[in-house]
């Protein structure tokens, strides 16, 4: 079956929009033009919209978002370093992993999948640092694995309540630019994400705003690193030029989409994310299935983690979705392999791209033998969407 368009339900990479993909469509350009730095330095300026800050800077490495967390922590730390994080989730887990590799000594605290970073244990371990051992608090503000979404200005406050001045750490990669961050509001010094999620664009970029106080700690910072190395970012940032090649396509797919993002304004696509994924939720919960993400508080407005019944295979569903129905969803990842498949909603979506993922997901479902009511998700969001839609076409 191979008529119309596949179906891209995962959390990333996302769905590209079309004037993002003319955009990139163009011969190669010569990235030592005097003219580049036109592209390359609006880049900058703009990308800080979208992180919200005023007083941090952006630099971007070709990479992916794992770079930039590699980034991150070996331009701002030191070897043997004490940080503080917490691992609820396969990207919390590997940020963990890669601090334990990079030589940090990680105080990390477990939590169970379902849940995000624990707010209360932190300040209690926060409180206790009376020496100021910990030098930096870590945050995955969207746990893709689980669709987790965490209280990143509940870090901040406990960072203010208990005095503490360790660095804050965030992981955006599937936040940024699809539900509210807000850097300099929340106290964040190094934020990181990706393109290939809110960005709308292929991978390929690592993209890390650092505030002023980041800067600081760089200059103490003693770790080894080269291609990540801030100095010659900072140069790129004031030069336009970048100190290798940069991915010419990707920063004009950018500039594209950068433009998209605010004709469309940032809090409308907040809340058209927050939209799209109630109405999934409302199928998820009209099946009689529950989220990964276990209390209200936690649900994540980019990607929905659905724990399949006892006797259902999670990935017998994702594979019926794309063998029949040529539609992707994502997969439980580590400990909830099987459990759990995902939609993602995040990126260049709509409402009835959001009843596709429903309709596919119902029939790969019940092909998997999940005893489910066929139609009763699409039904629900239906109803979520019709009247949310004429709520916003109601005169005011
Ligand atoms: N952090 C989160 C929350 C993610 O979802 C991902 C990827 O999906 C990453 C980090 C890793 O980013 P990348 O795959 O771009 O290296």
């Amino acid at each position: 079956m191979k008529n119309g368009t596949a179906h891209l339900f995962i959390p990333g990479p996302t769905n590209i929009p079309d004037a993002v993909r003319r955009a990139m469509n163009v011969p190669m350009q010569d990235m030592r033009a005097p003219d580049f730095p036109e592209l390359v330095l609006p880049l900058f300026r703009d990308l800080k919209r979208i992180f919200k800050t005023e007083t941090g800077s952006v630099f971007i490495f070709p990479g992916s978002g794992t770079g930039a967390w590699e980034a991150a922590i070996s331009n701002t730390l030191n070897r043997g370093d004490r940080v503080l994080m917490s691992r609820f989730g396969q990207f919390s887990h590997l940020w963990v992993d890669m601090a334990e590799r990079l030589g940090l000594e990680v105080d990390c605290i477990d939590v169970e999948w379902g849940e995000g970073v624990p707010l209360d244990a932190y300040r209690q371990r926060l409180g206790d640092d009376k020496g100021s051992k910990i030098k930096a608090v870590f945050a995955t503000h969207n746990e893709t694995a689980t669709g987790v979404t965490s209280d990143v200005a509940g870090v901040r406050a406990a960072l203010d309540e208990t005095a503490h001045d360790a660095l804050l750490f965030v992981d955006g990669v599937s936040s940024i630019g699809s539900i509210d961050f807000r850097m300099d509001e929340w106290g964040v010094d190094l934020a990181i994400t990706g393109s290939q999620k809110g960005l709308m664009l292929p991978a390929g970029l690592g993209i890390l705003a650092v505030s002023a106080k980041g800067l600081e700690a760089h200059k103490q910072s003693r770790m080894e690193r080269c291609y990540f190395s801030f100095e010659d970012m900072q140069a790129s940032s004031k030069t336009g030029f970048f100190p290798y090649t940069p991915p010419t396509q990707l920063l004009l797919g950018l500039r594209a989409s950068l433009d998209l993002i605010f004709a469309e304004g940032l809090e409308q696509i907040f809340a058209r994310h927050h939209r799209l994924a109630e109405g999934v939720r409302r199928g998820v919960h009209a099946w009689g299935l529950k989220l990964c993400a276990n209390e209200e508080k936690w649900w994540s407005d980019t990607v929905s983690a659905i724990v399949v019944s006892e006797d259902v295979d999670a990935r017998q569903v994702i594979a019926n979705g794309y063998s029949r129905y040529r539609t992707s969803f994502g997969a439980g990842l580590s400990k909830v392999a099987g459990r759990v498949f995902r939609i993602g909603h995040l990126g260049d979506l709509n409402e009835v791209m959001c009843l596709a993922a429903l309709a596919s997901a119902e029939m790969s479902l019940r092909d998997a033998g999940a005893r489910i009511e066929a139609g009763s998700g699409v039904a629900a969001a239906q109803e979520w969407y019709r009247a949310e839609i004429g709520r916003t076409l109601q005169p005011r």
